[in-house]
């Protein structure tokens, strides 16, 4: 097994380090305090209360009422739910507005739905990743039941307008959910007073463990479950809790509402320093998506001539972690969606790399990923001349 030391993990919206202070705070739950929230006795109802603070500190980090927050399974769920819940209040209304680049979380059920009978809208994007606000406002029919944009983009890092979007969904009175789970911890969010309904987090995008996530559901939106059996988060998400794992999310959110500031700058001059380096030492190397409305941890970068595939090999190697478009798609040569439908040349899609920085990255593991990266961008280079070389 490759052990952690050896790697440089530059794959953080992929995942994320476990924050030891995460793992102290949910370790005895997983030990001496097992109790179940929902007993009556003190051994259960104290773990009843290690939940209400992990949701006090979730609804600190999103700037919202603890009522607000369902603890989930993963961001997965919580995307799903909000849909299937959004679905279920008028039969009539059986459309969706999305945009062509959410993540599979939302885009699979969306094309399942499509193919049960629901229509879907996938608004398009620029070049630059931005959604064309008069064209999804465009989209939004009497029967649409409700439109889902993302708030970052986990392959770019571009950021959509989604506060305007919830705007121009609510003057339709239509619900709005975002998938917020590239964002929360990233930039600031304040959804108090916000038009959004429903906005999906995942604890293992920031910092905490696979498996646990949360959806705010706004106090006055209507909502129906998607899992149906006892009364746990009152009676919007049924099944034990895992307590765990809603106390490392609670954690990982008081902890990243600590570390905003330095997410926004020491990580924003990490991810900045190796860009400029990057299209500095390397020629023919772009940035994907438009650079001012972006995560401060996002780069995604195309390298002309190569492959990415061909590139991570190596880069694997020599012990970087990062990925070619989405990590879902490793191993398919199908090229990403999302810098499809920013209509990038078939050989800026084939060459396109993403890194996505955290706030466990050393500038030492950034000035070792240049030169490595540098090298490696050559190696492939001479191995596999580009279309344009070979024909001079
Ligand atoms: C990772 C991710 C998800 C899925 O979250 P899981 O907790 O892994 O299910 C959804 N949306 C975006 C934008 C993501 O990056």
């Amino acid at each position: 097994m490759i052990s952690a030391e050896k790697i440089i993990y530059l794959d953080n919206n992929a995942t994320t380090q476990l924050d030891p202070a995460v793992l102290e705070e949910m370790l005895p739950f997983l030990t001496s305090r097992y109790g179940n929230p929902s007993s009556g006795y003190r051994f259960g109802s104290q773990v009843r209360s290690s939940i209400d603070l992990a949701r006090e500190r979730v609804a600190g980090l999103l700037g919202c009422e603890p009522a607000e927050i369902v603890f989930t399974s993963c961001g997965t769920e919580s995307n799903n739910t909000a849909l299937q819940s959004a679905l279920q209040l008028d039969p009539k209304r059986r459309h969706i507005v999305t945009t062509a680049v959410e993540h599979s979380a939302i885009r699979a059920h969306c094309e399942q739905l499509a193919r049960r009978g629901c229509t879907v809208t996938f608004v398009r994007v620029d070049r630059d990743g931005n959604l064309d606000l008069e064209e999804l406002e465009n989209a939004i029919t009497p029967q649409t039941a409700i439109v889902s944009a993302m708030w970052a983009n986990n392959e770019t890092g571009v950021l959509f307008l989604v506060e305007k979007i919830a705007e121009i969904a609510r003057r339709k009175r239509v619900l709005f959910h975002t998938d917020a789970v590239q964002a929360v911890g990233k930039i600031p969010i304040r959804l108090r007073d916000s038009p959004i309904n429903f906005c999906s987090v995942s604890a293992h995008k920031l910092h905490g463990p696979k498996g646990v996530g949360a959806l705010y559901v706004h106090r006055r939106s209507v909502f129906r479950p998607l899992l149906i059996g006892g009364n746990q988060e009152n009676s919007r998400r049924a099944g034990t809790e895992n307590v765990a794992g809603i106390v490392a999310l609670g954690k990982a959110a008081e902890r990243a509402a600590e570390m905003l500031g330095e997410a926004q700058s020491r990580v924003r001059a990490l991810r900045d320093h190796f860009e400029q380096e990057i299209l500095a030492e390397i020629p023919d190397t772009f940035v994907n998506g438009g650079r001012e409305t972006r995560l401060p941890n996002t780069s995604s970068l195309s390298f002309a001539g190569i492959d990415s595939g061909a590139a991570l090999l190596l880069l694997d190697q020599q012990g970087v972690c990062c990925s070619a478009g989405s990590a879902c798609r490793t191993g398919s040569l199908d090229p990403s969606h999302v810098l499809r439908a920013m209509d990038l040349s078939e050989e800026r899609l084939r060459g396109s790399l993403r890194f996505s920085f955290g706030r466990f990255n050393t500038e030492t593991e950034v000035e070792k990923v240049i030169a490595i990266l540098r090298r490696t961008i050559e190696k492939l280079r001479r191995l596999s001349p580009s279309p344009e070389a070979l024909s001079v």
